[in-house]
C-alpha cells in the first residue's frame, strides 16, 4: 500500500520536528502534495476580505530548518511526487532561495515530478526571464495566481496592491517559462454594486491570460476582516448565492480564451461544483449551472469553508 500526504498531512502536524506554523493552507489540487512552509504569512496582508495570515507575521524560515523538514519529510514518504511551497506568497523569494530549496526538494525525492507555489504578481515580476526558466527547469511547474477580479476598482476596494495588468504581464511571464498556470477568481467581491463590471472585466482578463486552470471561489465575508466590518456599515451589499452563481454564469458566458482553459469550482466555498474545459465545454457548464440555480440545489452553508 502507498500511504499519500492526504494521510501524512494530518499525522505530520503532530509530530515533533516539522514546524508547521499553523494556519496552514493550500489549493483544493494539491490534497496529494506534501505541503512545505518556505515562509510564514503573507508580504502583503492587507486583502480586506482575507483573513487567511492576519495572525502571523510575515517571515523568511532559514534554509537549514526548510532543509530538516524536507529531509523529515522524505524519511516518511519518500516516493513523494508532489510538493507544494507555503505560505501565502512564497515566490517572494528570492529565485537564488528557491533553487536552493528546489534542489534539496529534488535531491531528497527521487520521483518528484512537480512543485507547485502561491505567488502574487510582484514576485513573478521581480524575476528576470532567466530566473523564471531555471526555477522551471528545477521542477517549480504550477503557479497559483489570486486575481479576485479583473477590474480594477474592485482590486482597490480589495486593496490587493495589484492591477489587472500587472497580474495579466505576471502570468503571461510564467507561461512564456513554461510553468503552468492556475488563476483564481473571487465570486462576489464586488457586492452588489460592482457585480456585472467585475464579472465582465474578470471575464476579458482571464481570457488575455488564458492560463492553464481557471478556479472561481466564492466570497466568505469573515469576522474581524475590514470587509465584514463594511457590510456592518452598510457600505458593502454582498450578493446572495443566487446573485453570485448568476455573476458567475455572465462571468463564463463573456470568457473567451485564446487556448484551452480547464475551469473548476471544486473550492469549499463554492455553492456549485463545476469542472470542463473553456471554451469546448461552456454550454454545457452554463446549463448545468441554470439547473442548479433554478432548482435550488446549492451546497448548504454548514458544508462551506474556507
Ligand atoms: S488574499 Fe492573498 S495577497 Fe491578499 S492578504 Fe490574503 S494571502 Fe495575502
Amino acid at each position: 500500500m502507498t500511504i499519500t500526504w492526504r494521510f501524512w498531512g494530518l499525522v505530520l502536524k503532530g509530530l515533533k520536528n516539522m514546524r508547521y506554523h499553523e494556519p496552514v493552507f493550500r489549493p483544493p489540487s494539491e490534497a496529494e502534495s506534501f505541503i512545505l512552509q518556505v515562509t510564514y504569512g503573507c508580504t502583503h496582508n492587507k486583502c480586506t476580505f482575507c483573513a487567511m495570515y492576519r495572525e502571523k507575521k510575515f517571515r523568511v524560515r532559514p534554509f537549514e530548518e526548510v532543509r530538516e523538514d524536507i529531509q523529515e519529510a522524505a524519511g516518511l514518504v519518500p516516493h513523494t511526487r508532489r510538493v507544494f511551497l507555503a505560505d501565502g506568497d512564497a515566490m517572494v523569494l528570492k529565485a537564488s532561495k528557491l533553487l536552493q530549496i528546489l534542489e534539496a526538494l529534488d535531491q531528497a525525492f527521487p520521483a518528484l515530478e512537480r512543485v507547485g507555489i502561491y505567488a502574487d504578481s510582484k514576485g513573478i515580476l521581480s524575476k528576470s526571464d532567466d530566473e523564471l526558466q531555471s526555477l522551471r527547469e528545477r521542477k517549480l511547474s504550477m503557479v497559483y495566481l489570486g486575481l479576485e477580479s479583473g477590474c480594477d476598482e474592485v482590486l482597490q476596494k480589495l486593496e490587493k496592491g495589484a492591477t489587472a495588468s500587472e497580474m495579466t504581464l505576471a502570468i503571461h511571464r510564467v507561461k512564456k517559462a513554461r510553468i503552468q498556470t492556475s488563476v483564481i477568481a473571487l465570486l462576489g467581491a464586488g457586492g452588489r454594486l460592482l457585480s456585472q463590471k467585475h464579472a465582465k472585466e474578470t471575464a476579458r482578463v482571464v481570457s488575455e491570460m488564458s492560463p492553464d486552470f481557471f478556479s472561481a471561489l466564492t466570497l466568505t465575508l469573515v469576522p474581524g476582516t475590514p470587509l465584514a466590518a463594511a457590510v456592518e456599515r452598510g457600505e458593502f451589499e454582498p450578493l446572495s448565492p443566487g446573485e453570485a452563481l448568476t455573476e458567475l454564469g455572465q462571468m463564463l458566458a463573456q470568457i473567451s480564451p485564446a487556448s484551452s482553459v480547464t475551469f473548476r469550482t471544486n473550492h469549499a466555498s463554492n455553492y456549485v461544483p463545476l469542472r470542463g474545459r473553456l471554451p469546448e465545454d461552456k454550454e454545457e457548464i452554463l446549463k448545468t449551472l441554470q439547473w442548479a440555480i433554478e432548482n435550488h440545489a446549492l451546497r448548504p452553508e454548514w458544508m462551506r469553508g474556507l
